[in-house]
């Protein structure tokens, strides 16, 4: 088999394995008891808190521990919105953000906030300019993705970070669920104030997250009870997955400078790949140096994704499309939509996401498969497309 969908989730690391196992068995104590066995879960959600922000370069005050990317999103965003709506209730995102920020905008905008999308041009970025636009002295949230989940476009965070620097009413938060351990990324030297981190997508456990909260920001908390993590989130600690996120963090950050040279060299082969099939449509910018090295997508328009998706795992390969798929209807992308892609391109998108596990034989191989499947499916492809992608 060949699993070309890190993005969606990755393989835990056997050490973060071990660990939680461990401490699923010897440590079970509730971290907010007082006796030893509560000592001891303390302690070991205060070193993986410790861990994390060193790894971060930030202190561990400003880390905070959640479910997911999801829920760090919804804490950010809407714990930002509320906590701050006697300044003002303009928020500003992108159109290409992950369907938990996105989808948490849509209800801010039920709930009366003024929501601006911002757009992006045909390689995915941001566009600056309307940034500056739209800010305006009532802003009080700006969140950004750092790496786009769906064909990993990455976006001038640190630029963004020194424009609103001198708008110190306006919150700036990243979603960076795809960018670490992948990229340098240091909340403090980008001028973020809060930002969002999964553990499933850097080889740790699913179900856990943390949210960097710069010291001095205040969020209005969505879950009450027993005023775990400072007040912010309550609920008993999840001290396994904690400690083994932890480790997967500090092993993704240790490792991101090789992890960064070797998914460069697998993008470089699968973009060439792609550019000796001429039915194919790279998606992004051709600029090497504004993509996640570890995300390569494309298109084969004319040829729905799913059938693609599974033609290749009829050999073993799975990849990935962000299937929304219902009663027949093709949905297109809304991320390639915003990036103003034709219909045929919006809803034909793969997505190829790979990591340090990854050897160029493997990449050899899928490119073989490739070559083959499009070959076979081609005839289909075409009549579709003729037919205006209707079938
Ligand atoms: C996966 C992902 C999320 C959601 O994280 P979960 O832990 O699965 O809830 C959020 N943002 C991005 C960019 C992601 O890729």
């Amino acid at each position: 088999m060949l699993y070309l969908d890190y993005a969606a989730t990755t393989p835990m690391y056997d050490e973060v394995i071990d660990t939680m196992t461990e401490v699923m068995r010897s440590y079970f104590g509730n971290p907010s008891s007082i006796h030893k066995l509560g000592v001891e879960a303390e302690l070991l959600v205060r070193r993986a808190r410790e861990t994390i922000a060193a790894s971060l370069g930030c202190t561990p005050g400003e880390v905070r521990f959640t479910s997911g990317g999801t829920e760090s999103n919804n804490l950010a965003i809407r714990g930002a919105a509320y906590r701050y709506r006697s300044r003002g209730n303009r928020l500003i995102t992108t159109a290409v953000e992950h369907a938990s920020v996105y989808e948490t905008f849509r209800q801010l905008e039920q709930e009366g906030f003024q929501v601006t999308y911002l757009p992006v041009d045909s390689t995915g970025v941001v566009e600056l300019d309307a940034l500056k636009q739209a800010l305006t002295e009532d802003t009080t949230v700006v969140s950004i993705m750092f790496v786009n989940n769906e064909m990993g476009r990455i976006q001038p965070i640190a630029e963004i970070g020194r424009l609103l620097r001198s708008r110190p009413k306006t919150l700036f938060h990243v979603d960076a669920v795809q960018a670490i351990g992948k990229l340098p990324v240091v909340p403090e030297q980008l001028g973020v104030d809060l930002m969002t981190g999964a553990a499933h997508k850097l080889r740790g456990p699913k179900g856990i997250g943390f949210l960097y909260c710069r010291r001095g920001v205040e969020l209005e908390p969505l879950m009450l009870g027993g005023g775990q993590e400072d007040g912010l989130r309550s609920g008993t600690e999840n001290v396994p997955s904690i400690v083994g996120m932890a480790k997967a963090v500090r092993m993704a950050v240790e490792q991101q400078p090789k992890f960064a040279e070797h998914t460069a060299a697998i993008r470089r082969k699968l973009v060439n790949c792609i550019a000796q099939i001429p039915e194919l449509v790279l998606n992004g910018s051709t600029n090497a140096e504004d993509m996640a090295p570890q995300i390569v997508h494309f298109s084969f328009p004319g040829m729905k994704s799913e059938v693609l998706v599974h033609a290749l795992e009829q050999h073993g390969i799975y990849v990935s499309t962000r299937s929304a798929c219902s009663s027949g209807a093709e949905k297109p992308s809304r991320v390639l939509e915003a990036m103003g892609c034709r219909r045929e391109v919006a809803t034909s998108g793969i997505r190829l996401s790979y990591s340090l596990q990854h050897s160029p034989e493997d990449i050899d191989r899928f490119c073989r498969v490739l070559q083959e499947v499009v070959t076979n499916l081609l005839p289909s492809a075409a009549r579709r497309e003729k037919d205006g992608g209707k079938l």
